[in-house]
């Protein structure tokens, strides 16, 4: 199913310039070859509740055309990724925030979070069968292991790292030194802030 979905003036922070349209992707197979893990639509996630009540991933089109370059990377040496989260409206940041309120981690609602832009993508890399592979520390495991260049880890670990790593800036994304799984669009934060509303259908749990 591929849903576009489009932005609304009202979830905008600021008021957009005049004739600003676009639209939101949803990303999903067969469309866009990954393998979907929404965390935040489940009770594995740092709040130990569902921030979502349906596991939908959406980005920004400029996000999701470097998502599907990166996919055609990680088959190119045998893997395909694995997303944990997309975009994530301002209300689900605030609960995230309320749950750890630790800027290394967690982005300050009140500055927003790139993924509240539909430009930030948290990812890993799995076999073509769906197995994950071994990143070291799991998804949202905020502990200094969580950061780039360590060498306390198994070398396979630092291995798959570095995949997807060059996976990920070669299809044009940023990576972020505090989270391996966390990756951005560069000059995002010239990206709206984007609110539930403008997914139309609600993604956030009650
Ligand atoms: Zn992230």
């Amino acid at each position: 199913m591929i849903v576009c979905i489009p932005f609304a003036a009202h979830a905008h922070r600021r008021p957009l310039p005049a004739g600003f349209a676009m639209l939101l992707t949803e990303i999903a197979p067969p469309r866009f070859d990954v393998d979907l893990d929404l965390r935040y639509a489940t009770v594995d996630n740092l709040t130990g509740r569902p921030i979502y009540r349906r596991p939908l991933c959406l980005l920004h089109p400029a996000a999701a055309s470097a998502l599907a370059r990166a996919t055609v990377l990680a088959r190119g040496i045998g893997c395909r990724l694995r997303v944990f989260d997309g975009f994530r409206p301002v209300e689900a940041q605030w609960r995230l925030w309320q749950a750890l309120p630790d800027p290394q981690f967690v982005a300050d609602p009140r500055q927003g979070s790139h993924h509240s832009r539909g430009v930030a993508i948290d990812v890993t890399l799995a076999d073509v069968d769906g197995t994950p592979w071994d990143m070291g520390t799991g998804f949202d495991d905020m502990t200094p292991q969580s950061h780039h260049g360590r060498t306390d880890l198994s070398i396979t670990a630092q291995r798959n790292r570095a995949c997807l790593l060059g996976v990920m800036v070669a299809a044009g994304w940023i990576f972020y030194p505090y989270e391996w799984w966390h990756y951005q669009l560069p000059a995002a934060e010239t990206y709206p802030l984007l609110a539930d509303g403008v997914t139309g259908i609600g993604l956030l749990s009650r």
